[in-house]
């Protein structure tokens, strides 16, 4: 099939006839500005109902094998998602480090491991440098720090530049990578990418299957997740929030999370 650029809703009909041809299809999703709404307390989103049943379809349908891959950490994504959902979902979180397929344990990324130390250090010193800037969070994590400035008042706005001046000079020296995402800065393991949860679940599932019989799918608002689309470069790669594909390397788009949910419930009939 020829992959024609545009909003993903208007080419439905033949995009469904494509996943068809296709014996599994994996679905990889983001989270944040993808599936919810962005709150000013990271801690506040929440699934919508109708977010929960096209999440839930997709998830049941057995030939779907669905995957979430967020910053966030597994046991967050894992409180917002709720017991009834994890049964039939992968998580991936801090971009990839975290891994948990759908009833098993957590497992780290063993090419996380080695920057923890690195991570560690860097938490300390930012913290003290910013623990009395007012309206910012810092956000542990086990294998990534970030620092949400979305609440930061106006007279300390300036400080927002100073952060991302240390973080950038701690990218300089340390196995770290630095990710200036929507009112969040990051530093996450240099050789972590949200394109581990691909090959991780590929390799998981497609024991079994043979070449060329799966198709993937991947959808997401941010920066990170243009490490999903170039990670699936053969497959369907959804852009949520731009009305224009000139600065992503998805080839469709979808304009909001309430025209993903849209998405995913008309992909969820397929059988
Ligand atoms: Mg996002």
């Amino acid at each position: 099939m020829k992959l024609v650029c545009g909003n993903a809703l208007n080419y439905i009909d033949s995009l469904i006839e494509y996943l068809d041809l296709f014996d599994k299809i994996f679905i990889f999703s983001d989270f944040d500005g993808t599936l919810v709404r962005f709150k000013k307390n990271p801690c506040e989103v929440r699934l919508s109902k109708k977010a929960f049943y096209a999440l839930e379809k997709i998830s049941k349908n057995s030939k779907i094998i669905t995957a979430i891959v967020s910053g966030r950490k597994i046991s967050e994504l894992e409180f917002f998602l709720g017991n009834n959902l994890l049964k039939n979902l992968n998580l991936f979180g801090c971009h990839g480090s975290e891994i948990k397929f759908k009833n098993m344990d957590i497992e780290i990324a063993a090419e996380a491991l080695e920057s923890n130390k690195s991570i560690k250090s860097i938490q300390d010193i930012i913290e003290k440098k910013f623990i009395n800037t007012s309206g910012i969070i810092f956000e542990k994590k086990e294998n990534s720090f970030a620092v949400n400035y979305r609440n930061i008042l106006n007279s300390e706005k300036k400080k927002i530049e100073d952060l991302k001046d240390a973080f950038l000079e701690f990218e300089k020296k340390y196995p770290v990578r630095f990710l200036d995402l929507k009112k969040v800065f990051e530093i996450v393991p240099h050789n972590i990418n949200k394109s581990f949860a691909i090959k991780a679940t590929v390799k998981k599932y497609c024991k079994t299957l043979k070449e060329n019989s799966y198709v993937i799918l991947c959808i997401g608002d941010d920066i990170t997740d243009e490490n999903l689309f170039m990670g699936n470069v053969n497959g369907i790669n959804i852009k949520v929030g731009v009305a224009s594909l000139s600065n992503t390397n998805a080839n469709f788009f979808l304009n909001n999370i309430n025209e993903v949910i849209m998405f995913l419930n008309k992909i969820s009939y397929i059988n």
